[in-house]
């Protein structure tokens, strides 16, 4: 990968002493595999609304009409110093062109889901609320692929990930060039068999969007972030085998007619033990990338399927 795509993070993620009590919660996979791949902006918004650290915790409160963020010390009411923050910095990390957020599980400001919300007077809490500042950027920004660091530890989810933060890395690069209809269709062209292989049904979705978009003669810029925020949103599932192999048969489909009976069924067997679990991803993806470039058929269709991310970050062998 050319272009390092910036990855914004929970800062105490990236070894940052910012926590309530002092202390950093490293995740090593960001600050020692994957820091060579991305530019990492670190963010604590309790910092950023002027908190002290170390400082008293604080949580989410249902007070029976909205969510307040306070200190259940003092009872200080936090709610409006933090949305004035998490609008103000959103804006300021997507024009600087993040292509992700990483945010830190559990915490009344930075948790993307199960976050703990307390009813106003009860010591009891429900485990489904978000982050405040989590849910203002999600809200401002849904075409943003978000994910909270555990999932990360995750082989398959990691590089589910990682693989959607390429793909809105490729599509915020093209987009400063200027967005134009030729565009738009030559990115959903380049990355459609990697869409087909993540969601079943995004690539239809999206050439579904794009076509209503251009009959509504609506601008390139608005079509392209409505592909972005409809792609992003069908590649939040973790995607299954079946799909992967469905899209290697296409390959293989493309290269039949320059393999021998005996290649073409030895490359089925080896996707037919990929989709049983009997296989990694890497044996069926190494096998049609040698016939791709034996045959001299390698596109960047198949390479944007084939290598969804750089095989450096070391995740290909663990899917
Ligand atoms: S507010 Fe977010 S970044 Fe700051 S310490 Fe808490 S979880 Fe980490």
């Amino acid at each position: 990968m050319e272009h390092k795509p910036k990855l914004a993070v929970s800062a105490c993620l990236l070894g940052e002493k910012v926590r309530y009590n002092g202390e950093a919660s490293e995740f090593r996979a960001l600050t020692q595999k994957w820091n060579g791949h991305f530019e990492m902006m670190g963010v604590c918004p309790e910092v950023g609304i002027g908190m002290a650290t170390p400082r008293p915790t604080i949580r989410l409160v249902n007070n029976g009409k909205s969510i307040r963020l306070v200190n259940p010390k003092n009872g200080d009411d936090l709610t409006s110093p933090m949305l004035e923050y998490a609008q103000l910095q959103a804006d300021v990390l997507v024009e600087s062109g993040i292509c992700g957020f990483v945010f830190k599980k559990d915490s009344a400001s930075c948790g993307l889901e199960r976050v703990k919300v307390y009813r106003e007077g009860h010591t009891h809490a429900t485990h489904d609320g978000m982050g405040m500042f989590a849910k203002i950027f999600t809200t401002l920004y849904p075409h943003i692929p978000v994910i909270e660091e555990d999932q990360l530890t995750d082989a398959r989810q990691a590089e589910h990930y990682l693989a959607r933060v390429h793909f809105f890395s490729l599509w915020y690069q093209e987009g400063l060039n200027g967005w134009t209809p030729k565009a738009i269709m030559e990115f959903h062209n380049v990355n459609k068999l990697f869409l087909l292989s993540r969601s079943a049904n995004a690539k239809r979705r999206l050439e579904r969007l794009i076509a209503q978009g251009f009959d509504n003669d609506d601008r390139p810029e608005t079509v392209a972030l409505a592909y972005m925020t409809e792609a992003q949103q069908s590649l939040k599932v973790l995607t299954k085998s079946g799909p992967i192999a469905h899209a290697m048969e296409r390959v293989l489909g493309k290269l039949s007619s320059n393999l021998s009976k005996n290649e073409r069924q030895e490359v089925l067997d080896t996707i037919n033990d990929f989709r049983q679990g009997l296989l990694p991803r890497s044996a069926p993806l190494t096998l049609l990338q040698h016939h791709l470039r034996r045959c001299h058929i390698d596109t960047p269709i198949h390479q944007r399927f084939l290598s969804p991310i750089p095989q450096s970050l070391g995740l290909m062998a663990r899917v």
